[in-house]
Order: C-alpha cells, then sequence, then structure tokens
C-alpha cells in the first residue's frame, strides 16, 4: 500500500515490524482519573526481539544496510539500550554480524545494570560489545563507531554505522512518518498524542507524519534524555532533516513543538516518585508494563496531563516499549516495591 508522503515509498526498506499496532482504551487508568478517555498504542507489541519503537526506526536502517551489501551492523548506546537489543535482532534475521558500543550514560548504576536487562539479550544475539566511557559525547561515541568499521574495513567486511549524532540522516524517523499514517488508518480522534522524545526520532517522525497528511493533533514530546530548551531545536532540525530524506516541504511549523521536561528529574536513565507511581499504577490497573528509562516517565508525564483534562477528551500514550530494561533496574526498583520476597 503506497504512502504517498514525499519520497517515502521509494526509499529501501526492510519489513521488521509486525504492524499496525493495536490501539485501545485503558479503561481503569480511565476510570481512576475519572477525566479524559485514556488510549494507548502498543508500539510495544512490534514483535522484534521483545518490541518498541526500534523496530519501526531499524526497517529504514536495516533497507539501507542491505542496499548498501553490509555484512556488519554497528551501534552506539547506553549499556541498558534498547535500539542496540534490537539492532541485535535485526542484523541476524538478516544474516550480518553486531558491533554494539556501550556508553556510560548513567552515573552510579550496579553491577546487575551491567550485566542483565538488555545487554543479556543482546549477547543471546552473539554481539560483539565495545565500551565507551562516556555518554554526553554524541559525536565522539560515532567518531569511535568509525573506528570500528574501519578495523572491520581492513578485514575484508562491509559494516554499516547507524549513527547518533545529529548531523546524520535520521533514517530511523521515517518508521515513525509511517506511525503516522497507520494512526489516521486507525480512525480515532485524539485531543493530544503523548509520546517519549530521547533522540526525537519518534517525536520527530511522529510529528511530521501527522502533519504531511493534514492531520493537526497536538503531540506532546515528554523529554527523557535532556531538557525542553535543548530537545526544542534538535526536533525541528530532525523535522527538516526528515523533509530533506523525503524530498517534500516541512510541514512542521515551529508552533508544533511541544515539550515538556518535568518529568527529567534527577536525568538519563534514572527515576523519581511520578515515575515508580506510573509503573506501578499501569501494572496493577491494566496489566502493562512501562519501562524505568523512557515509557515510565512519559506515562508520568501522561498522567499529569489526565489530571488536567476533562471527560471530553481522549488522550493518546504511545507506548514505545523497553521493558527489557526493568530487569536491569532491579537494585533501583526492587526496594521500593510491595513485600520483599524472602
Ligand atoms: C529509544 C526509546 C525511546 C525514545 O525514542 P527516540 O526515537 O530516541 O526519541 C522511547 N522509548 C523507548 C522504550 C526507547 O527504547
Amino acid at each position: 500500500m503506497p504512502y504517498n508522503i514525499g519520497a517515502l515509498d521509494s526509499l529501501p526498506r526492510s519489513v521488521l515490524s509486525q504492524t499496525p499496532t493495536a490501539l485501545h482504551k485503558m479503561p481503569n487508568l480511565t476510570a481512576h482519573f475519572g477525566t479524559a478517555n485514556l488510549f494507548i498504542k502498543r508500539d510495544d507489541c512490534t514483535g522484534l526481539a521483545l518490541g518498541g519503537n526500534k523496530a519501526r526506526q531499524l526497517e529504514f536502517y536495516l533497507g539501507q544496510a542491505e542496499a548498501e551489501g553490509a555484512d556488519t551492523i554497528i551501534i552506539t548506546g547506553a549499556v541498558q539500550s534498547n535500539f542496540t537489543r534490537m539492532a541485535a535482532a535485526a542484523a541476524r534475521m538478516k544474516g550480518m554480524d553486531i558491533h554494539i558500543q556501550l556508553e556510560e550514560r548513567v552515573a552510579n548504576t550496579s553491577e546487575i545494570y551491567h550485566r542483565s536487562g538488555n545487554l543479556l539479550l543482546s549477547r543471546i544475539y552473539g554481539a560483539t560489545l565495545h565500551t565507551y566511557p562516556y555518554g554526553e559525547d554524541e559525536a565522539g561515541a560515532d567518531n569511535a563507531l568509525e573506528d570500528i568499521a574501519n578495523t572491520l574495513r581492513a578485514k575484508g567486511q562491509r559494516p554499516y554505522v547507524i549513527h547518533l549524532s545529529q548531523g546524520h540522516a535520521p533514517l530511523g524517523a521515517l518508521g515513525y512518518v509511517v506511525a503516522a499514517h497507520e494512526l489516521c488508518q486507525q480512525g480515532q480522534p485524539f485531543d493530544e498524542i503523548i509520546v517519549a522524545s530521547g533522540s526525537g526520532a519518534t517525536h520527530a517522525g511522529l510529528l511530521f507524519g501527522l502533519r504531511a497528511l493534514g492531520n493537526r493533533t497536538p503531540v506532546r514530546g515528554i523529554c527523557v534524555r535532556r531538557d525542553a530548551a535543548a530537545q526544542a531545536p534538535r526536533i525541528i532540525d530532525r523535522c527538516q532533516q526528515i523533509a530533506n530524506l523525503l524530498k517534500m516541504e516541512n510541514p512542521v511549523k515551529p508552533e508544533d513543538i511541544s515539550l515538556n521536561d518535568d518529568m527529567l528529574p534527577p536525568g538519563y536513565g534514572k527515576m523519581n516518585e511520578a515515575v515508580i507511581e506510573a509503573i506501578t499504577l499501569t501494572a496493577q490497573k491494566e496489566g502493562i508494563l512501562l519501562d524505568p528509562v523512557y515509557t515510565g516517565k512519559t506515562m508520568a508525564g501522561f498522567f499529569a496531563r489526565a489530571r488536567q483534562s476533562k471527560p471530553s477528551q481522549n488522550l493518546l500514550f504511545i507506548h514505545t516499549g523497553g521493558q527489557p530494561a526493568l530487569f536491569g533496574y532491579e537494585d533501583d526498583l526492587g526496594p521500593l516495591l510491595s513485600d520483599t520476597p524472602f
């Protein structure tokens, strides 16, 4: 089925996700708050290596890698990165090797953080692991990926690098242009959509796709990585880069960029009380698991919106996945939960 959004139909894409993902009401949370109708889109159930938003993003990276004849994927991320775990699965499905660079983005992490969760899964996929000592040096992390790539090229391999820093075409965001089309097809109108804003690929792609299709629904990005002042120019930039990739006018206006960083403290990969409440309440009301780094914060921001809303409104939360990280955060979460096991 053609999308007819700029050049989207002509770009290389390798289908990895099981879509459309379900969109449903959360009846118990809706009753709990007694305000707006609260809906969720289940992009945690995209089906690649336990799912998440990166399945949609990787379709365009892996498509490009295949088009270039690559035999190895190289990617960087936090130690508990979901992107690297899903990239490992995607690479293996395409018969490729996988190299993962782990950045130390989060201070004072436990031993289990460096052993369980996403990292355990990446090792099941047989990933070759590299480490990078910093977490706030995107250009440096990308340069280190190039060093790995050069070493592999010298051995005759054909690596494809998935870059992190801003200067590179955000192919992954195209996965969320596709998701915007899917959401419009699902036919339910919303007063607001709430989504995690990390690298911004998901936020920018979704916003771009909706506006390109003439849909004016406000999209509120919940900051999980950096504050709103730092994130806003990145989203604007990403939208322009998407327009360049799709060879079309950028339909996103500066006033379309909505960001909230109330839930960010104490920083990337660290939880606060509102996040713990969001994780436990969503589990205990809806049976739905959130993650400690992204969707817990985003749901906390969604709850804040729910509390301010009216019964006539419909709010949508995009669940971007990330649950494997729960196991890497056992030392942070465990002591806060009900009852003690032994
Ligand atoms: C990566 C990630 C995000 C953030 O997505 P971006 O496209 O980087 O902004 C949100 N949720 C989860 C679970 C993720 O893994």
